[in-house]
């Protein structure tokens, strides 16, 4: 794991420095000393945890808090609160603003440290659960819980532009055969190579192909017409095909092959993403029937 990284939110130059120092052997500190210039750097991402001075020259710390948290860039951010105004009520509001922690002044280095140190680790944890819970094991591909939030979010974008969005839905052929013919294990490393070759045919860091099921994968490709998602999706079949994976018994081709459904559509809030999926699904089915290793684009839409 890299250093977890902590901001800083102090105004005052001299407790800046004294936190700067107890906490610079462990982490990547960057100090700030105003609401504003807090804000701009919570938003960034860049953290993992932030120390939130309460009395600020500009924003009170309670309100900077609030934003991060309302802002999905800065909600997963904890926000430890630092300040002298140590009564039971302060401690409750900063707590009510999305806090996590309080730390009173004047500061004791060695609680400082020990607070930090815990809730690193535990933003550790729970980034690691995270990212587990979203991401397939054996292919390192987003999953499809991921696959299902992207595509509503996807959804909901491109209703308001107005915007064309694709989707590729594609499956092994033969596979039943193949695991029968090389073993499970065999398959399992059959999919991380079709999972790796596929990724490698999008062209915008905007798409994305996840694990969907078993030996099925979905691409979402946002901003796409469908002459440029029926090249990626020809791209895919090409670079699987042509990764040449012997496969002696498939009845397709000597190697491993992949069929593909593709459907574009302006999305439209009257209608569920589901639909985009059954109607992709039923795209690689008529790629199925009609031979397999090929793209087949949805007419329906
Ligand atoms: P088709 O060309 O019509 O798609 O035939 P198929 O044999 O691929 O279709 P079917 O749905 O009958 O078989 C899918 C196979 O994929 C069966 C299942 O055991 C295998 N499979 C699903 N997930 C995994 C996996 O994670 N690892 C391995 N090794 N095999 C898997
Ligand atoms: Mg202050
Ligand atoms: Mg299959
Ligand atoms: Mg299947």
């Amino acid at each position: 794991m890299g250093r977890t990284s902590v901001l800083v939110v102090e105004d005052d130059s001299t407790i800046q420095a004294l936190i700067t120092a107890v906490l610079a052997l462990n982490f990547d500190v960057t100090a700030v000393s105003t609401g504003k210039a807090a804000l701009e750097h919570a938003l960034t991402g860049n953290f993992d945890l932030i120390l939130l001075d309460v009395g600020l020259p500009d924003i009170d710390g309670f309100s900077v808090c609030r934003q991060i948290k309302s802002d999905p860039r800065g909600r997963e951010t904890p926000v430890i609160f630092l300040t002298s105004r140590n009564s039971a009520q302060d401690e409750v509001n900063g707590l009510e603003a999305g806090g996590i922690d309080y730390i009173a002044k004047p500061i004791n280095p060695a609680i400082l440290r020990a607070r930090v140190n815990n809730h690193a680790e535990l933003k550790h944890s729970r980034d690691t659960l995270t990212r587990l819970a979203r991401i397939d094991s054996l292919t390192g591909l987003p999953n499809r819980r991921t696959f299902d939030d992207v595509l509503e979010r996807e959804w909901r974008r491109l209703a308001r532009t107005n915007s064309p969005l694709s989707l590729i839905m594609f499956d092994v052929d033969h596979f039943k055969l193949y695991n029968d013919t090389y073993g499970h294990g065999g398959g399992d490393l059959c999919l991380r190579h079709i999972a790796e070759s596929a990724v490698s045919a999008l062209q915008r860091p905007a798409d994305m192909i996840a694990r969907y099921g078993g030996e099925e994968f979905a691409a979402i490709l946002p901003d796409t017409e469908v002459a440029g998602a029926a090249a990626v999706a020809e791209a895919i079949r090409e670079g699987i095909a042509v990764l040449k994976i012997e496969h002696e018994t498939s009845q397709t081709a000597p190697c491993v092959t992949v069929s593909l459904g593709l459907v574009t559509s302006v999305p439209n809030l009257d209608r569920v993403p589901e639909t985009l999926v059954s109607m992709a699904d039923r795209a690689l089915y008529a790629a199925k029937a009609s031979g397999r290793n090929r793209v087949v684009i949805s007419s329906e839409s």
